[in-house]
């Protein structure tokens, strides 16, 4: 039975180059104290847009492993996938992100939803409402969860069941309800993504009530902790934070319920990978910061439709934009301090960065050219891969 530890970080690497940089970071960690098992994950939606299978992400995965002779557990995650895009995953993968979000609210059966409220008197009266607007969700993740059991044999691989793309979070108390629907279902997950409270937009802090958040997050560890005592679930199981990267604010009401309850956690970081390489692009200078500018004035000329798609983790302010003719006269230090997230550094600017984060399909456009500029500005980006995962996630988070 392949069992995820207590703590592992979701590490996104768009264009496979960064496993090792980013492997580096949870050796660091090590060194430090904290056992944190690195998780690779990559959407089937950045797949298409760059162009790659998932089987690069097992291959880089891998290499990074054996370069840095890495003895602890890895995975590979086929983040959000559904029952129409789960098939290429399943080879490569031991580690499988269920997306229903939507199938959320769908209509489920009465028969069922009546024989889901009788089995389970010892919920509270308003959970057959709550079933039934989880029910056909839940049905959808049993059907891809054995799709990939009848593959590769149960027990072989790690199963998480996400719900955090829709509208509405998700509360403790329909949290409890979707953990009986799913242990009903059979699905012997691992961790679990609700939506949280809040905003969590890519690659920026979070944006919402920290003591509401802090309270939901407590209560949603408790609502596991009943329902695998209860139903069965695995005992592993803890909460996936998706869109983890650079929450800062969060980290610490998160490390106060870790070290209050002993649960465990999956950080999913959003791929902010990629705005590294951009940073170390532009700290090479040269060619390397020519490039990161081209991409930025890329990004700015097709910023419509580049935000289209992520209008609700994305909040970009148009006017804070700087104009790409003011971008060409900056300087390596410019450009680092415009992009890295560093919220102390008056220079810092979320909209600057957020349109780049979304911008990687301007890099995935140039192909070899992009990639090789990459390898060769190789020793600032993987310096900048690595301190940003470890000094601004794992040292805050487990450290
Ligand atoms: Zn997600």
């Amino acid at each position: 039975m392949i069992q995820l530890e207590k703590y592992s970080i979701g590490i996104g690497d768009r264009f496979a180059h960064q496993a090792k940089a980013q492997l580096q970071a949870c050796i660091l960690a090590a060194k430090g104290g904290a056992d944190i098992i690195p998780v690779w994950n990559k959407s089937n939606r950045e797949h298409m847009i760059i162009g790659s299978e998932p089987s690069s992400v097992r291959a880089a995965a891998d290499a990074a492993v054996n370069a840095l002779s890495w003895k602890r557990p890895y995975h590979v995650d086929a983040d959000h996938i559904t029952l129409q895009t789960v098939d290429r995953f399943i080879a490569p993968s031991d580690f499988f992100t269920i997306d229903v979000a939507a199938f959320i609210g769908k209509p489920a059966e009465a028969a069922d939803v009546d024989r889901f409220a009788n089995r389970h008197p010892e919920l509270d009266p308003g959970a057959a409402e709550i079933a039934a607007k989880y029910l056909a969700a839940v049905q959808e993740a049993g059907r891809i969860y054995r799709r990939v059991e009848s593959a590769k044999g149960s027990g072989n691989f790690i199963t998480e069941v996400s719900m955090d793309e829709t509208d509405a979070p998700q509360t403790p108390s329909e949290l409890t309800v979707i953990l009986a629907l799913i242990a009903d279902e059979h699905i012997p997950i691992q961790t679990i993504a609700p939506k949280f409270t809040g905003r969590f937009n890519k690659g920026v802090d979070y944006c919402g009530d920290l003591d509401q958040f802090s309270r939901e997050f407590e209560d949603d560890i408790g609502a596991i902790a009943c329902a695998v005592d209860r139903y069965g679930l695995p005992k592993n199981l803890k909460l996936s934070v998706h869109s983890g990267s650079d929450k800062f604010s969060i980290y610490a009401p998160i490390r106060r319920a870790l070290d209050k309850t002993g649960a465990g956690v999956h950080l999913k970081t959003a791929g902010t990978t990629w705005l590294e390489e951009l940073i170390g692009l532009a700290e090479a200078g040269g060619a390397g910061l020519a490039l990161a500018k081209e991409i930025y004035a890329d990004a700015y000329a097709h910023r419509e439709a580049l935000c289209e798609p992520y209008t609700a983790v994305i909040a970009i302010d148009p006017a804070k934009l700087p104009e790409p003719s003011e971008v060409n006269g900056w300087r390596s230090d410019d450009y680092v301090a415009a992009l890295r997230h560093d919220p102390s550094c008056p220079a810092f600017n979320p909209n600057f960065r957020q349109l780049l984060h979304v911008g990687f399909k301007i890099a995935a456009k140039m192909g070899d050219h992009y990639l090789r500029m990459v390898e060769a500005c190789e020793s600032t980006i993987s310096k900048n891969v690595t301190e940003n995962l470890f000094a601004r996630h794992i040292r805050p988070l487990f450290l």
